[in-house]
């Protein structure tokens, strides 16, 4: 039985061969149209404080003095991502307005209720800040002045509380969340094209096109030399873009007939063409057998997996058995991230050959760690792509899976830590989530989130919380004695949010789980290889 359908999407990151130097030449030539227009236009809807680009064409043409588009659909297309960037920029801008305010009244009651001085020297700054902020959100003069206010505010902020540790013995960290950068208009710099895809006949004629001919991938372009101002369909060059796609199941996927190109991203980076196809499917999601409950801790385990069966037979059956608990070791994983990124490393500096004395080697070395913080992401989302790959084998299907719902991470205290090494697994703990969320939809499996809060204090047994129960990677119930890994309790937890969710809803309220549930915890956990 079908619950429910819902249109996925996922990004097919490709390589791009042009096959003549006159074709590269004049898809060169249209990018850098576009970019400069992509420029030119988020800052004219800056000025000008829209919200919106309507009519792309002749803002470029008559205001902006561009010469005529490479394509005549390229103006609306480019309206379309520069709008989205303006209603991005727009939703994270009042947000952070929001929070700043909220953070300042804050440190108004706290400061009334302990009867504190201090913090008032800080108020006309913080007023001008505020004020600042026009009730448009777009105006020009943000990113330079309000970062500089921004920063005199928190060095101010320090140094009260400083202060107040010193003089009267209070912490204001205690009560007050820390600071947000705000956010910054972006700058577009890689060359390139962004637009909507079709892949089979009917309607008007795209800028990008996919085509499949005996196995092998092309996008087809279409373009004029810019400032060409002939319109009609003849002053086109069709231009034929090879896709290269290592992984044949990629190239299966995009030439599967369920599943569609909606966007396609062109880019050059340094000197090489790269394609980001963005395909949509129709999944179908069913009824579900077991629920799983994932619990990423980053610290002991990287995550915790932990199913309820719907059927209670089940549940009592696999919990002897005891082969249903999946752990991902965070000793291994981050284990493996030191060897596979030292390997690099030492790859990286004999290419460069004897670092130079100086300042130029000095620039050198700079450069080659930079590199090496860039590759470490790549390590890393490397790794989580197996990992998660290889749970979703694991999982028995029809399932639900719980995560947690991601809201700030004052949930995950061992996370909220500001050394650079916490800032990156904090990265890392983000990016597992999201791949684990996409990477379950698009294979059919309903994704359940849940409230975060407390998970790690809830007895599985007895459900008696308390937050003394919590004893660092073990749990021990206050109430019934019940112990065990820390970790794999807060999974249970998830799921058991999950379960309570599904039961409230209209479409599986006959969900009922054995009161033994909480037994198959009592197995010894599989650890998933990857
Ligand atoms: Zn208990």
């Amino acid at each position: 039985m079908a619950l429910q359908k819902k249109r996925v999407r996922r990004t097919i990151v490709a390589g791009v061969e042009i096959e003549s130097a006159e074709e590269e030449n004049l898809v060169t030539e249209a990018a850098k149209w576009y970019l400069q227009a992509k420029q030119k236009l988020l800052q004219y809807a800056i000025e000008k404080r829209k919200e919106r680009i309507t009519a792309p064409a002749r803002i470029l043409k008559d205001e902006l003095k561009l010469p005529e588009p490479p394509h005549s659909r390229l103006p609306d297309e480019l309206a379309q991502v520069i709008n989205g960037v303006l209603k991005a920029l727009k939703k994270r801008r009042t947000e952070y307005l929001r929070r700043f305010q909220d953070w300042w009244n804050k440190v108004v009651e706290v400061g009334n209720q302990h009867g504190l001085e201090s913090y008032r020297a800080m108020k006309p700054k913080v007023e001008a800040l505020i004020s600042s902020v026009p009730n448009n959100p777009f105006d020009p003069t943000w990113d330079s002045d309000i970062q500089k206010r921004f920063a005199e505010v928190k060095e101010i902020w320090s140094k009260i509380r400083l202060k107040d540790s010193n003089e009267r013995n209070f912490r204001w960290r205690y009560h007050v969340p820390p600071l947000v950068k705000p956010p910054k208009t972006p700058e577009f710099k890689l060359l390139g094209f962004d637009a909507g895809a079709r892949v089979s006949g009917g309607g008007k004629a795209k800028t990008l096109t996919i085509k499949s001919q005996d196995g092998e991938i092309f996008l087809r372009l279409l373009l004029r030399q810019p400032g060409v101002s002939n319109h009609g369909r003849g002053s086109y060059r069709e231009i034929w873009l090879h896709i290269i796609l290592e992984d044949e199941s990629r190239k299966a996927l995009l030439l599967s007939d369920k599943v569609q190109a909606k966007f396609i991203r062109l880019r050059r980076r340094t000197d090489k063409w790269e394609a980001h196809i963005t395909v949509e499917k129709e999944v179908s999601f069913e009824k579900p057998r077991v629920i799983y409950g994932i619990d990423i801790g980053m610290k002991d385990a990287l995550l915790f997996c932990v199913p309820i069966f719907i059927d209670s037979q089940e549940t009592t059956e696999t919990a002897s058995e005891g082969k249903k608990l999946i752990v991902v070791e965070a000793g291994q994983f981050w284990h493996r991230l030191e060897v596979e990124d030292a390997q690099w490393r030492k790859w990286q500096f004999r290419r460069s050959g004897k670092v130079k004395e100086g300042i130029k080697g000095k620039r050198m070395v700079w450069r080659i760690l930079k590199r090496r913080r860039r590759r470490r992401r790549e390590v890393t989302k490397h790794l989580i792509h197996q990992i998660v790959n290889a749970l979703i084998s694991q999982l028995q299907r029809p399932c639900a899976v719980a995560i947690e719902r991601l809201k700030g991470l004052r949930n995950k205290p061992h996370l909220t830590d500001k050394r650079s090494q916490w800032k990156f697994h904090r990265w890392a703990y983000r990016f597992l989530l999201e791949t684990l969320r996409y990477k379950l939809e698009w294979e059919g499996i309903m994704i359940i989130e849940v409230p975060p809060y407390g998970t790690s204090q809830t007895c599985p047994r007895c459900s008696h919380r308390d937050k003394r129960s919590r004893d660092g990677r073990r749990f021990r119930c206050t109430k019934c004695k019940f112990q065990h890994n820390a970790d794999a309790a807060g999974a249970f937890n998830i799921a058991m949010r999950a379960v309570e969710q599904l039961q409230s809803s209209r479409d599986l309220q006959e969900v009922s789980i054995a009161e033994s549930a909480w037994k198959i915890l009592t197995g010894k956990p599989m650890v998933l290889k990857y």
